[in-house]
């Protein structure tokens, strides 16, 4: 999967918009201690559906959007795009461009885009599961999680390797799918309980 660009706006300490271009091969990141570096990582990991304010760092979804800073005053809303190139056809979609994007509003809103238009957060993760570039996937490994896979239990380092390779997606429908069939079981039980009461 090749990401052709980065856009941030309002997302922490990206108060304006910025659009950060990549090339193929190598791109690299470089700027002093605090200057906002592991915030573009945490930006891709947002769009990817991270939803664990935690992992990105801050303690309430808010805490993403831009607080202000001694020149500034903070903003309402933070968003972020990617645009991935799709002339290979990897997304199951007829465009050689897609872009995703989500926002947050302070009242906690979130919106999500497929190519400008809305759609669900889970639209958004289906999208990925099965490229390999989602948040667990092998592609964002942040500060300390190189130890972190290197250390992990065999079936842990699987779950990462799956994603990676793009079968996390199939464990995600069976959960879902014996979920559905425990839930009707569970009406199953219910109706029968009804239908003796009746009788
Ligand atoms: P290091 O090299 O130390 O890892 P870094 O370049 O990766 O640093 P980040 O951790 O990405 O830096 O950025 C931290 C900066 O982002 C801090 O200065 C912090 O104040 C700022 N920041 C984080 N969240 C917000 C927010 N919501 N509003 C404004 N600024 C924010």
């Amino acid at each position: 999967v090749f990401l052709k660009s980065i856009t941030i706006q309002g997302f922490k300490s990206f108060a304006d918009r910025v659009r950060f271009d990549l090339q193929h091969g190598l791109s690299v990141i470089v700027g002093p201690n605090g200057s906002g570096k592991s915030n573009v990582a945490d930006a891709v990991r947002w769009v990817l559906g991270e939803q664990s304010a935690k992992s990105l760092r801050g303690s309430r979804m808010e805490d993403i959007i831009f607080a202000g800073s001694s020149g500034r005053r903070s903003v309402g809303m933070a968003e972020v795009s990617l645009t991935f190139d799709n002339s290979s056809g990897i997304f199951p979609l007829e465009f050689q461009e897609v872009c995703v994007t989500r926002r947050v509003f302070r009242d906690g809103e979130g919106q999500f885009f497929i190519n400008h238009s809305p759609c669900r957060l889970r639209d958004l993760q289906e999208l990925f599961l099965d490229t390999g570039a989602g948040k667990e996937g092998f592609s964002i490994i942040g500060q300390g999680r190189v130890e972190e896979i290197l250390n992990a239990k065999p079936e842990e380092r699987r779950l990462i390797l799956e994603e990676a390779a793009g079968v996390a997606k199939y464990r995600v429908r069976k959960r879902e799918a014996l979920k559905r069939l425990d839930d009707t079981e569970r009406n199953l039980e219910r109706l029968s309980d009804i239908l003796r009461e009746i009788e």
